[in-house]
């Protein structure tokens, strides 16, 4: 409680932690004494005070542990750097084809070295590193169960890890940037993320935890049925999938594939790009109603396409609205990303950050 909340207002005296929290003053020191040695606390400063002694100022020191998160793409490697606030401090891009080959394999871990010595990150202080790739990883995070987009099935942590030399994570992306969004919402308890790339993912977070399903293949929802009339091909084999309807690329393609000239022409009022984004957003709607009906908690709209959701959060509320049966309003329980961009990344360093405040 005590760290939460020097974490929230960052610098405090003991006397007000005792008010504030209703903790004793013994409890209150000897906690602040142990998160002092940790290093995560600084108690050298004072507070300045008119009249008596000045107080000790009790510091959140956010960059005494960091985490390293990469994101793994089609064509593009991006890692970043956390802080203990999940604040992210740095972003490090690399325009490289996937391929599970040792060249690319060593660019991760150069990427991760770059890192590091930009910041003069101390080994004791590097909590971990995050690998976020676009396929499913087993529970363990051993293993991609199914990589069918980049086809990279059966690929292995130790292959991925291979040129790093600290702790490392394998994870599925769009899980990794589920919980980087429901911890920057921690009050929001149940959580659908929707993530809208170049393909789509989807997670569900109830509490802390995140639900797997029983064969670790829930929150799918880019393969979920949103046109059962002569449905388009989706790469699963199926036909009328979302995926095929509201991946980033649908809407890139119409603007030679950069997604920020597609939403300069929204905001410019084209007619024909605000056809093209409201087909869309018809499709998205049944989506997240569907979400909403299923499992009645708020939903986040995040990736590439999320990004750009205050562009059209407003229409999208009334398509979904329009689906909805109880008369609720999506404006409510429709939530943008808190992370506008790379919250993959930052999501798969996040869980280190996670763990370390916990355990603490
Ligand atoms: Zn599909």
């Amino acid at each position: 409680m005590i760290l939460e909340y020097l974490r929230k207002r960052h610098t405090l005296s003991r006397t007000e932690i005792v008010y504030d929290l209703h903790i004793s003053f013994p409890t209150v020191i000897q906690n602040l004494q142990y998160l002092t040695e940790l290093g995560v606390v600084d108690d050298s400063k004072r507070i300045s005070n008119t009249g008596g002694r000045n107080a000790v100022a009790y510091t959140f020191l956010q960059n005494a542990k960091l985490a390293i998160g990469v994101d793994v793409a089609e064509f593009r490697i991006k890692a970043v750097l956390v802080n203990l606030t999940g604040e992210v401090i740095d972003i490090i891009r690399r325009d490289k084809r996937f391929c599970m080959e040792e060249d690319y394999l060593r660019e991760i871990g150069r990427v991760v070295d770059e890192m590091v010595t930009k910041h003069q990150i101390l080994a004791d202080n590097l909590l971990g590193v995050g690998i976020a790739v676009p396929g499913i990883v087993d529970e363990a995070g051993e293993y991609v169960v199914y990589g069918g987009t980049l086809n990279f099935t059966g690929a292995t942590k130790e292959q991925f890890t291979k040129y790093i030399r600290y702790p490392s994570r394998l994870l599925h992306d769009v899980y990794a940037a589920g919980c980087a969004e429901a911890w920057g919402n921690p009050e929001d308890d149940n959580v659908f993320y929707i993530m809208l790339n170049n393909t789509i993912g989807g997670s569900f977070r109830t509490g802390d935890s995140l639900y797997v399903g029983d064969t670790g293949k829930s929150g799918e929802i880019g393969h979920t049925t949103v046109e059962t009339h002569d449905g388009k091909v989706c790469y699963c084999g199926r036909r009328g999938c979302l995926e095929v309807y509201c991946n980033a690329v649908q809407l890139a393609k119409h603007t030679d594939g950069r997604l920020d000239v597609f939403f300069d022409e929204i905001r410019k009022g084209n007619p024909t790009m605000e056809k093209i984004l409201d087909e869309y957003l018809r499709y998205l709607a049944v989506a997240v109603n569907n979400v909403r009906l299923l499992f009645n908690c708020k939903i986040v709209v995040g990736g590439y396409v999320g990004a750009y959701m205050d562009l059209y959060k407003e229409k999208l509320t009334g398509h979904v609205n329009e689906l909805n049966p109880f008369g609720e309003d999506a404006a409510e329980y429709l939530l943008s990303c808190k992370y506008k961009v790379e919250s993959t990344a930052a999501g798969a360093a996040i869980v280190f950050i996670d763990e370390y405040l916990y355990n603490i």
